[in-house]
């Protein structure tokens, strides 16, 4: 049994249960550990993320959480920080480096909102080049080589709506050699790249990311992979960590 999971949300930013709701249902499954991991702030989009203000108010009730489970669980004091943002993350016990947006001149195109705006944004941006816009992702991706991360966040996040190749084909090499980059450039960090169940429990995909060819290279080329639900919701804790446990082997 994987006895933590390190990415998950609560309604301090788009989750639905309150911390401490999710450490006790961390807590019922009997996990070892829980990070909890909001949005950074970014600046450019607020619809998501901690504001300022909320994030001291984070900060605070994650600190008394971890002192009052302190006999139960270990409570970890994460935040997800986006590749496109400037954050100071020096306060945190660990940091998700994502990215979750490409950025064209001034505008902040974000890649995982809904199929239409994605497509839309492909069409508009990328004229319909779904491969120039992987390695658009995939360069932004690359760029968190240069943060201060501890775990890399849903590598291959531009697949959101991508099930079953509807819009480009992830075998296709200049897909591959774009995500590929990306890996290579993080793997000197010698930290875990998550496989990421999220989009699953949210019913947009029937597998988790990263895709089975980015897993397989990750590890061919010595990385480590770990399970993670990024959950909106106490029941989403661990999302079929069972399932796929055998990916992380
Ligand atoms: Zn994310
Ligand atoms: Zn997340």
């Amino acid at each position: 049994m994987i006895g933590r999971d390190l990415h998950c949300h609560t309604c301090f930013c788009d989750g639905k249960n309150t911390p401490e709701e999710m450490v006790l249902a961390a807590i019922e499954r009997g996990l070892t550990t829980i990070g909890i991991s909001e949005h950074g702030y970014t600046a450019f989009d607020s619809s998501y993320c901690l504001s300022l203000e909320k994030t001291e108010e984070y900060k605070a009730e994650m600190r008394r959480l971890k002192e009052k489970y302190s006999d139960k669980i270990e409570v970890l004091l994460g935040i997800e920080f986006d590749a496109l943002s400037d954050l100071d993350t020096s306060d945190y016990d660990y940091v998700i480096g994502s990215a979750h947006y490409v950025r064209c001149g001034d505008k902040y195109l974000p890649v995982d909102e809904s199929p239409s705006d994605f497509e839309q944004i492909c069409r508009e941006y990328f004229g319909g080049d779904y491969y120039a816009f992987a390695r658009e992702y995939y360069r932004t991706v690359a760029t968190l080589a240069n943060k201060k991360i501890h775990i890399v966040g849903h590598i291959d996040l531009i697949a959101k709506f991508n099930e079953g190749n509807r819009l480009f084909d992830m075998a296709d090499p200049r897909y591959l050699a774009a995500a590929k980059g990306a890996i290579d450039a993080l793997l000197p960090l010698n930290i875990p790249f998550e496989i990421n169940t999220g989009a699953i429990s949210r019913g947009h995909r029937t597998e988790p990311y990263p895709h089975k060819l980015l897993c397989d290279h990750i590890k061919q080329k010595g990385g480590t992979l770990i399970l993670s639900s990024d959950a909106h919701t106490a029941e989403n804790l661990c999302f079929k960590f069972e399932e796929f446990e055998y990916l992380i082997k």
